[in-house]
């Protein structure tokens, strides 16, 4: 596993795009110029790694646009130390951008094979989330409720209601919602009961899938 000057030149280049499509907090983009993004791909795609792209990954998931991972993470506007769930482990990449922004990590995936290698990889790079949890993201995790931010990286046919009742009063949840194209989506809880809801455009993700059976 090699991070090289050109992959670091590369990086730069990717930050260079990615303010130019408008994303501005500093902590994310010092984030995505250390992150070595090229190893959470296969190793054939290596060289598309710093395009602002998404990728297949194992389990036929895919690792979020750069792009993507940016915003919905700038949109959670998370401090130091917040708490925070992740639905959808995927590769780890956007876990790996919440950790450099020093917040603690719930992640959740539900591809058994993903979520083992993922947890094996993070900890190779000295990632540490506070949990990477096997399981299925439409009931959130309770026990560890509740989350400054929850962030959803697969397309929710619907928004499932334990995450918004997971939320801390002034939380954050950035969900994609919506069956082939995804609104992005971002629920503010205001008070108990009342949660403030803005819609931020088209995505596209893989889907949220319903438990097994
Ligand atoms: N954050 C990831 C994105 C991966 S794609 C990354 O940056 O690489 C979305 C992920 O959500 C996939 O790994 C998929 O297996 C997972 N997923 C889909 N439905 C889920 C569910 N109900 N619970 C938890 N994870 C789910």
């Amino acid at each position: 596993m090699r991070d090289t000057v050109k992959h670091q030149g590369l990086r730069k280049r990717l930050v260079e795009v990615l303010i130019s499509k408008g994303i501005k907090d500093k902590a994310i983009l010092q984030a995505i110029e250390k992150i070595p993004r090229h190893l959470f791909m296969d190793s054939s795609f290596e060289d598309f790694a710093y395009q602002d792209k998404a990728f297949p990954i194992a389990a036929n998931q895919t690792i979020s646009q750069p792009y993507t991972v940016a915003f919905q993470t700038e949109l959670l506007q998370l401090k130091k130390n917040a708490k925070v769930l992740e639905i959808g482990t995927g590769s780890g990449y956007q876990t790996a951008v919440l950790l450099e922004l020093g917040v603690k990590v719930f992640s959740i995936e539900r591809q058994q094979e993903l979520f083992k290698k993922t947890k094996m990889f993070l900890s190779k790079l000295h990632y540490r989330p506070k949990q990477l949890i096997f399981g299925d993201g439409y009931i959130g995790l309770e026990k560890q409720a509740p989350f400054d931010g929850i962030i959803v990286t697969a397309g929710a046919p619907f928004v499932p209601s334990p995450l918004l009742s997971q939320l801390k009063i002034g939380g954050r949840l950035v969900i994609p919602v919506g069956d082939k194209t995804q609104i992005m989506t971002l629920y503010i809880r205001k008070s108990e009961k009342e949660f403030e809801k803005h819609e931020l455009g088209d995505f596209k993700f893989v889907p949220m899938l319903q438990k097994k059976n």
